[in-house]
């Protein structure tokens, strides 16, 4: 079968290779956070990558947890992972954690160690440090590095029964200590550490470190394609290296490709803890979070996140993309399937003085601008409404057509009306603007009398639902929040949410429920809040205004 190689990126082509020529009859990718934090956008295009090519080309893909190294928060975490994944549309083969293999890593270890190839060392971190040596010296040998295959063998077992404090001793790999790689000069495969592990217990007190364990625990499931970050390159030959040594039947290989960079955020989960830590956010899922929870709950959808994975693409080449292409591929998804309701986030009211007394009415308007499909609805209409407060100016500004005294304009789906007289408290602002309507100018009636230049969007104030509004702008103000040492804690955007209250009409919002979305006519597309939302008190995030406005700070 001859594979498609246009739209393809390095990696995809790779695999293509490798099926073409046999090497494999299908492939194995897998994806292995280490569940010290919830996901964000970068790890979603790390698991568009491995699960889409797995599901492209039929192979499997497994879920790994690497949780080698031991923290207490470790549960909350992955039920956080497992449930974004599935929500990206995703789902796993096989559900692993890299601690089931431990009594494997530790029996390779023993292996190494047996070939000559591993040995304890006592040196101290600091010293350890020193003797590593530099990018253009070479390291020295730890004066423990002769020990014989029977006394590390002796001291390896000593420090798995528990014999040594935390960092007394170390095992480490025996390759090179001149070798040009630092990541070659005898790097630590073990450490002490008499912590809990919320898997093994306390059933063991030394842990595999990373660059160990991972490349076993790849080999281990059978994975075809290991795919990870550029930052591991450098760890590629002690990757291959342990493969061999410790004589994995299986042997996969490692592609690195650029992480995922976005301007005016941060996307280290734990740089995202520090946030939360803070009080700077509302949590892991707070909305401006760009974590895949943080995400979902402002609103975005799986689709748009997948659309702007494959859009960003893969290769080598570090770069920072701009936040605003997500927002695009969010507009694009949103767009076709929101429906049109209204809201007045930031209220005036409005009265029309010649409106029948304590009359109402219903007035029908399309639930969708572009899809007839969607159908209209009947909203509420009366002598009472609230329109938007920038819809209004006393002195119009120069090609300023909305509602200024002596101008007319039409309300979205119902009538023109004209503003006769401005009401304003005692600190001279505007609390309400009384017009007068034209009964002959409703929408739909045919009316061709004269014609006015804007239409705005009004609640009835006698039948709406009050409503909380939050907007969102960037977190981090800053582009490169982290260039020339600066610390991204310094720049945080102080209005990067505002809570408006205003009103909703009722009938566009009827029966919604906490995640659904929908496009409120001028305002934006909105989700209402899982966290917030009440039946008496709705609570809409903002997903993303209409158009873009957010002015990026140099
Ligand atoms: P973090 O610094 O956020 O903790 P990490 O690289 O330590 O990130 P892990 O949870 O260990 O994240 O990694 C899970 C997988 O997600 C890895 O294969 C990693 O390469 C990938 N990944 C993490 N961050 C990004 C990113 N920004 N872009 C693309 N892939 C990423
Ligand atoms: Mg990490």
């Amino acid at each position: 079968m001859a594979y498609d190689r246009e739209n393809s990126n390095f990696i995809r082509n790779i695999i293509i290779d490798d099926l073409e020529s046999k090497k494999h009859d299908s492939i194995i990718t897998r994806f292995p956070p280490e569940p010290n934090g919830y996901l964000h956008i970068g790890h979603a295009k790390s698991i568009c990558l491995n699960f889409g090519l797995a599901r492209e080309f039929g192979g499997r893909v497994n879920m790994r947890f690497d949780d080698t190294n031991p923290v207490k928060e470790d549960v909350e975490y992955i039920e956080s992972i497992k449930n974004d994944v599935r929500w990206l549309g995703f789902d796993w083969n096989e559900l692993h954690f890299a601690s089931d293999y431990f009594d494997e890593m530790y029996s390779r270890a023993v292996l190494l160690i047996k070939k000559g190839l591993a040995y304890v060392d006592d040196l101290t971190a600091e010293e350890m440090k020193e003797y590593r040596g530099t990018l253009t010296e070479p390291g020295k040998d730890s004066p423990y590095r002769n020990r014989t295959v029977e006394e590390n063998l002796d001291l390896f077992e000593r420090m798995k029964n528990g014999e040594f404090e935390d960092g007394a001793k170390v095992l480490r790999a025996k390759i090179d200590m001149a070798s040009p790689n630092i990541n070659l000069r005898d790097p630590a495969i073990y450490r002490i550490s008499h912590s809990t592990h919320h898997n093994t217990g306390d059933k063991w007190c030394i842990y595999p470190m990373y660059t160990f364990a991972h490349p076993l625990e790849d080999a281990i499931e059978g994975i075809t394609h290991s795919i990870c970050t550029v930052e591991f390159e450098a760890q590629r030959p002690f990757y291959d290296w342990v493969v061999k040594e410790c004589e994995m039947p299986k042997v996969p290989r490692q592609i690195e490709f650029a992480r995922l960079n976005m301007t005016n955020t941060v996307m280290s989960k734990r740089k995202l803890k520090l946030l939360v830590d803070n009080g700077i956010t509302d949590g892991w899922d707070d909305p401006r979070m760009p974590t895949v929870s943080g995400l979902r709950r402002r609103g975005y959808t799986p689709e748009a996140i997948r659309n702007f994975c494959a859009e960003i693409g893969v290769s080598k080449a570090d770069s920072v993309v701009d936040s605003q292409m997500l927002d695009f591929f969010l507009r694009e998804d949103l767009q076709p399937k929101s429906p049109l309701a209204m809201a007045v986030i930031n209220p005036l009211k409005l009265v029309i003085t010649n409106y029948p007394e304590g009359e109402s009415e219903e007035i029908e308007i399309e639930n969708h601008a572009k899809n007839e499909e969607m159908g209209k609805r009947m909203v509420s209409f009366s002598g009472t409404l609230y329109v938007e407060r920038d819809d209004f100016m006393e002195v119009p500004a120069k090609k300023y057509h909305r509602l200024y005294p002596g101008n007319e304009v039409r309300l979205k789906g119902g009538y023109y009306v004209k503003c006769n007289d401005i009401i304003k408290d005692e600190n001279g602002e505007v609390t309400e603007i009384h017009c007068t309507y034209d009964p002959a100018t409703k929408s739909g009636s045919g009316f061709e009398g004269r014609k006015v230049k804007a239409t705005i969007h009004w609640v009835d104030a006698n039948n709406c639902r009050p409503a909380e509004f939050r907007l969102y702008e960037p977190l981090i103000l800053d582009n490169d929040p982290e260039n020339e040492g600066k610390h991204f804690l310094d720049q945080i955007n102080e209005n990067s949410l505002i809570i408006k209250n205003g009103f909703v009409e009722k009938t566009g919002t009827e029966g919604i429920k906490p995640g659904e979305r929908l496009q409120f006519i001028r305002n934006g597309f909105f989700c209402l809040d899982t966290k917030y939302s009440r039946q008496d008190n709705l609570v809409f995030n903002r997903i993303v205004p209409l158009k873009s406005s957010f002015k990026i700070a140099k």
